[in-house]
């Protein structure tokens, strides 16, 4: 007993639990109480405490058989094949139920002298499960043995050595006691648990599987976001964590298909070149993307490459794996932000370019007279203040001429307002056609027009008046489609000047309405002289 303490003790302090750990420190934990069960059934002194007793032994050796078989369970599955559930267990739990109730003496009966037991058919029983127990879990050890881990083969062995040895032992001492009572049957018992709790133990001590170290590197592999695949040097699965195993159902010691790998994935770039990279006994590296998942919904990148020990041989390689959906997605998102926006701004620039149309169009519309399509009063005014002051500095000469329509009342008033209007229009053209290209031409108001004749000397602007007054006369109007036609004259004032003599302080708009004052002037007294004339102002300051 006070053996069993101290591997209990020892197993409790040198390593760490794991779930196997957990069985067998129950399974250890159950033999001691069984032990001490056993001591107080032999050591009863009336047959109550000794059924009491009995019962109890009787339950927790029911209990060992079903620890042993989840231990054996629990390192099988380690190895991975078999896979069993907890239910084996369940007869033993039963028996074990069955044994505390011990109904009609089925298992152990007694006269009441202390040590003269009957044994009922339930002793057999446990005995026979037991017995199945132990076959079992040897077959799920045998079925399991010679994993790839070499940690866990030697784990392996050990338990199927306890279990082969200690197990036909202590069923042996145990069927033997009922037939005898002497010691060397309770010794032969003793030594079957003995070999099996050695077995046990071998199996769960000092594996360095088990040490915090091993443990905390497989708990950061499977919290990682990247599927990691280690291989041994014959493609073997030495290594697999949680985020590969969606993607693959491979098991640690599972020989790795790596092309029926590749054909459950859709390879989007890279594929001939992974397979000839992951062959290659070169120390590179291959890299493929594909979809994955059911649906293909998920993006993911796989890396591969080998390891190589500091002999520069190789013995296994590296497979990883990371799960870029969200890097896909967002990529795509902002792709498609980016086409939205470069579509809004592609938008955004005919409608500048639509604005900058209308825009010069107003401004046109705002500088031109309607009915001609000459320059209006408002822009022929600003335009020559900014002449004005530039004239000033470059001292060139240049005219102003005034004309206006010959009793075009008369017009009107036979042919109507709308003769009238065409009437405007044409001595517009007729006078555009003799322009030159930097004369303006502006209607002043009415039929009245201006002429603005830029760097024009006296000589030139004579020419071209007289050839404007006489374009126009010359100019026969139709009248509608009849043949008919009308003929107008103008009236012009002229004012020739030389330079511009602007006196220091002179304001450009009060130089301008005593320009056009001695222009108007000429032009009053072209009509009072008999119209279709041309007048030329005497320039007194200008
Ligand atoms: P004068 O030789 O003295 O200039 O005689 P006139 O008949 O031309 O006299 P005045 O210049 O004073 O008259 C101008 C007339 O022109 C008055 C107005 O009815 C007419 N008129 C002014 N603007 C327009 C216009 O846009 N269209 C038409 N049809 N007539 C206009
Ligand atoms: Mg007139
Ligand atoms: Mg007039």
């Amino acid at each position: 007993m006070l053996l069993l303490f101290f591997v209990l003790s020892f197993v409790l302090i040198t390593n760490t639990i794991t779930s196997l750990h957990k069985v067998y420190l129950g399974l250890l934990t159950l033999l001691l109480v069984w032990v001490m069960a056993r001591f107080g059934l032999h050591a009863a002194v009336d047959t109550g405490q000794g059924l009491y007793y009995g019962a109890a032994a009787y339950a927790l050796l029911a209990m060992i058989g079903a620890g042993a078989l989840l231990f054996a369970m629990q390192l099988a599955q380690r190895a991975r094949r078999p896979r069993h559930q907890l239910y084996i267990g369940a007869p033993g739990v039963l028996i074990a139920a069955a044994a505390l109730l011990n109904p009609g003496g089925l298992f152990l009966s007694g006269s009441g002298d202390a040590g003269a037991w009957t044994y009922g058919a339930g002793h057999w029983v446990l005995l026979a499960a037991l017995a199945g127990s132990g076959v079992y879990g040897l077959y799920m050890l045998l079925a399991a043995s010679e994993p790839a881990n070499p940690r866990l083969r030697r784990q392996i062995r050990w338990a199927l050595s306890g279990l082969a040895c200690g197990v036909p032992l202590l069923l042996a001492g145990l069927a033997l006691e009922t037939l005898g009572s002497g010691g060397e049957e309770e010794a032969m018992t003793n030594a079957g648990l003995s070999l099996l709790v050695l077995g046990l133990t071998g199996a769960v001590h000092r594996h360095k599987e088990f040490s915090v170290v091993d443990i905390a590197q497989q708990d950061v592999i499977d919290s990682m976001d990247t599927g990691v695949l280690v291989l041994d040097e014959h493609d073997v699965v030495l290594e697999v964590n949680k985020a590969f195993r969606p993607y693959i159902d491979v098991r640690v010691g599972d020989p790795l298909d790596i092309e029926a790998f590749l054909a459950s994935l859709r390879i989007q770039k890279g594929g001939g070149d992974f397979l000839a990279g992951y062959r290659a006994a070169l120390p590179q590296r291959a890299q493929l993307e594909a979809e994955a998942g059911r649906d293909g919904s998920l993006s993911v990148v796989i890396y591969a490459a080998p390891i190589f020990d500091q002999y520069r041989t190789k013995i296994g390689r590296i497979v990883t794996l990371q799960d870029v959906s969200e890097l896909r997605r967002l990529i795509s998102v902002a792709e498609h932000t980016n086409q939205r926006l470069q579509e809004r701004n592609r938008a955004l620039i005919r409608m500048q370019d639509e604005l900058f149309q209308a825009n010069q169009k107003l401004e046109q519309m705002a500088i031109t007279d309607s009915l001609t399509g000459c320059y209006n009063r408002r822009y022929l005014m600003r335009h020559l203040e900014r002449d004005m002051l530039e004239r000033t500095r470059l001292q060139v000469p240049f005219a102003v001429l005034l004309f206006d329509l010959d009793l075009f009342k008369a017009v009107n008033d036979r042919h109507g307002h709308l003769v009238g209007d065409d009437v405007i229009c044409a001595t517009a053209e007729a006078v555009r056609a003799v322009l030159r290209p930097t004369d303006l031409l502006a209607r002043f108001g009415g039929e009245e027009f201006t002429v603005y004749l830029p760097n024009t000397n006296a000589t030139q602007t004579h020419m071209l008046a007289e050839r404007l007054r006489a374009a126009v006369a010359a100019n026969r109007i139709p009248l509608g489609s009849g043949g008919e036609t009308v003929t107008i004259t103008i009236s012009m004032g002229v004012l020739k000047v030389p330079e511009v003599c602007m006196p220091e302080g002179t304001e450009v708009k009060s130089y301008l309405r005593e320009l056009f004052a001695q222009a108007d002037a000429a032009l009053y007294r072209a009509k009072n002289e008999g119209r279709n004339r041309i007048v030329y102002a005497q320039s007194r300051t200008l």
